[in-house]
């Protein structure tokens, strides 16, 4: 019987095993996983769970018995080495398991702070649902909050955290690495609205404290007091076990357009992974669910000999007091950004184009545009400025 490991239980292993019964896979599927429980989903961890307004259950991605159901084995382990030459991988505690295809689905992990001070009690980050259960205990003690990167995991956190916080970014605007101008200005003011307070344009130096965190010392020397920081500076992928195993690793695992890894039985799929992305033109890893859920299925169609380049247009969203952000498409390298819909409203698209091509397209409160975007930006002929001129820029007429 063919069987097919997957290491890590996270949204795109879950998705991996998921879709092999779908396309009707018949062999054994084992996924491992190092987390307890059944696999969940991390989006809820820094809005609704974070807030109180979900509970745990609402975090998992199936119950239990949709696993006994499709005859998905569960193994709660994590995978310490890859035998490559006879296929077989080793679970920490000495277990053993033979496999026909392996899908890495190993995700990240969270990028550490790196100044002193960063290991004190009452420093967060937020990737994992004990790290959420942790936030939530520390915040109802917490007097101070700093929050320490104005990207989403940030953002999300100081949106949902009930209480006004400190947010300090080092670049000069929020979501500086993710988002255009527009956006980020957007974003600044709802928080600023909500009672934040954003220092820009500062990095931090070090934190402060006697066993537990008292204070952020910012570049400029300034001290804020805090006894409570969380950390949202990114991700580094998981890549221990493939580089270990001699797969080939440049930020993140590197896979080919089937998503395989530099060994034919071996993929790699969701935030561990690099591969050639068309949308962007380049080798690209992507942190999203879209990305972790579309690269598992069509691992899936490969394993079930229905192989085709992956090259499913990314996407994203945020939410964040009470305004949806939903990016499609990947902007950088876009040399011109167009407004349309209303600002002053909070209901608008920001267009990017490169080269008079349309690349990406980052809506608020516009699903529609959104849903659009992604039809428009998956056609195979690119959709051009002139084209979007002529049809007013109604993406929903144009898409039709
Ligand atoms: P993960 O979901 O991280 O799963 C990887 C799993 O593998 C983990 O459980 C890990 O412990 C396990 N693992 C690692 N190594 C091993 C090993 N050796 N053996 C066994 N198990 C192992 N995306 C969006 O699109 N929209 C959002 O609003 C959004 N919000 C988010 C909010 C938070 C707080 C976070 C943290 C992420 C959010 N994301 C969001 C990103 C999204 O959740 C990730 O992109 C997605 O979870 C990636 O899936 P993955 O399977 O690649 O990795």
């Amino acid at each position: 019987m063919t069987t097919v490991l997957v290491a890590g239980a996270g949204q795109s292993g879950f998705q991996a095993a998921a879709s092999l019964r779908d396309k009707g896979f018949a062999g054994r599927v084992v996924l491992i996983g190092d987390e307890p429980g059944v696999p969940y989903q991390r989006p809820p961890l820094s809005k609704q769970y974070l807030q109180g307004t979900a509970g745990v259950d609402a975090l998992h991605l199936r119950p239990q018995d949709f696993f006994n159901d499709k005859d998905i084995e569960l193994v709660d382990g994590r995978v310490a080495a890859i035998n490559r030459a006879e296929s077989t991988v080793t679970l920490e505690d000495g277990t053993s398991l033979e496999y026909d295809h392996l899908v890495l689905a190993t995700g990240a992990r969270n990028r550490p702070l790196p100044v002193p001070g960063a290991d004190l009690e009452g420093v967060l980050g937020l990737r994992t649902r004990d790290d959420a259960d942790s936030l939530r205990a520390a915040l109802e003690q917490a007097k101070d909050v700093v929050v320490i990167g104005g990207g989403f995991i940030g953002l999300e956190f100081a949106a949902h955290a009930g209480r006004p916080v400190t947010v300090v970014e080092a670049q000069d605007r929020l979501l500086a690495r993710v988002a255009t101008p527009e956006i980020s200005a957007h974003f600044a003011a709802l928080h600023e609205q909500a009672g934040a307070t954003l220092i820009l344009g500062h990095g931090v130096t070090a934190l402060h404290g006697d066993g537990k965190v008292e204070s952020v010392e910012l570049t400029d020397g300034r001290r804020l007091p805090a006894d409570l920081v969380v950390i949202g500076v990114g991700v580094l992928p998981e890549t221990a076990l493939a580089e270990e195993a001699g797969l080939k690793v440049d930020n993140g695992i590197v896979v080919d357009e089937h998503l395989t890894t530099s060994d034919p039985k071996i993929f790699a799929v969701g935030d561990c992974a690099n591969f050639p992305c068309v949308h962007a033109g380049q080798a690209t890893r992507l942190e999203s669910v879209q990305n972790a859920v579309d690269q598992a299925r069509w691992v899936a169609a490969t394993i079930t000999g229905a192989p085709a380049p992956y090259d499913s247009v990314p996407w994203f969203w945020t939410d964040q007091l009470g305004n949806k952000l939903q990016i499609a498409g990947i902007g950088t390298g876009a040399d011109h950004l167009l407004v349309t819909g209303d600002k002053d409203a909070g209901k608008f698209s920001i267009l990017a184009f490169r080269e008079d091509v349309l690349i990406a397209v980052e809506s608020v409160n516009r699903p529609s545009d959104h849903v659009s975007a992604r039809r428009l930006l998956a056609a195979t002929k690119p959709v051009t400025l002139d084209e979007l001129r002529a049809a007013e820029f109604d993406l929903k007429g144009l898409a039709k």
